[in-house]
């Protein structure tokens, strides 16, 4: 097997609102975890899955992807973590295939294209510890300060080199241990930034807006509007972009 990926699945999305883990939010009827499981499985390098579920409904998750991708996908659930750091340390110490890639993706991110996780998983097998889809930041960035409750600008910053990174993250395997063992305890959001840490080079693919995060209400008009896009054009069995997973 080529590549493996983690998916954390267990934060509560406090920010979406709704009441329901964020990752068991529906879109199209079908959970958001569902929708990335399918992009990821979808790619051909991607032979295993781990979720990180919440803590209290790990049995509901399990019966759910039984019953979403059937029984025989090749996915493990685990009990996630109070921190995302956390929930990818579990599901990376639950992972039993044996593969040189490990890739680590939010659930979050329901409609990452095949074309981006071939891209990492490719990067990694050419040479790279660690790898990251990225787009260039579209709007105008300040940095600020408060001043008694009041913000100020400080200064512009030159965005032509910054980028907004997304998942999934890929790792040669060994580095993504090594990362999670040095900051075993930490409350790091980003995997890559870990690995940062530790003087490895973090190479950079493009991303894809498609594989844009669901973190607030907004985002899920976006989604929603995405997947019917996306099922119409099954529907009409035009030329669909070969990089759309159907959903
Ligand atoms: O909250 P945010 O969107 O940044 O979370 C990113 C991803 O990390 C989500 O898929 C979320 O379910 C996951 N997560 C987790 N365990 C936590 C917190 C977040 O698996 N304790």
């Amino acid at each position: 097997m080529r590549a493996a990926v983690l998916v954390p699945a267990a934060g509560l999305g406090l920010r979406l609102g709704g009441g329901l883990p964020k990752a068991l939010r529906e879109l199209g009827d079908v959970p958001m975890l569902v929708h990335a499981l399918r992009a990821l499985l979808a790619a051909p390098a991607v032979g295993a899955a781990v979720v990180a579920a919440p803590r209290d409904d790990v049995d509901g998750v399990r019966a759910l992807l039984a019953r979403e991708l059937g029984s025989d996908a090749p996915v493990t659930v685990v009990a996630g973590g109070v921190t995302r750091q956390e929930s990818v340390g579990r599901a990376l110490a639950a992972l039993d295939a044996d593969c040189p890639v490990v890739l680590v993706h939010d659930a979050a991110r329901p409609f990452v294209p095949v074309s981006v996780v071939e891209a990492v998983v490719e990067a990694v097998e050419a040479g790279a510890g660690a790898v990251v889809p990225a787009l260039p930041v579209v709007d105008t960035v300040k940095e600020v300060a408060d001043a008694d409750g009041a913000e100020h600008v400080v200064r512009t910053v030159d965005r032509a080199s910054l980028r907004a990174v997304q998942t999934p993250q890929g790792f040669r395997r060994d580095v993504l241990a090594a990362a999670h063992a040095r900051s075993a305890g930490g409350d790091s959001t980003d995997d890559a930034g870990m690995v940062e840490r530790m003087g490895v080079t973090v190479a950079v693919v493009p991303g894809s807006e498609d594989a844009f995060k669901v973190t607030r209400p907004f985002d899920l008009l976006l989604a929603e509007a995405l997947l019917n896009r996306r099922r119409a054009e099954a529907a009409a069995d035009v030329d669909v972009d070969a990089e759309h997973t159907v959903v």
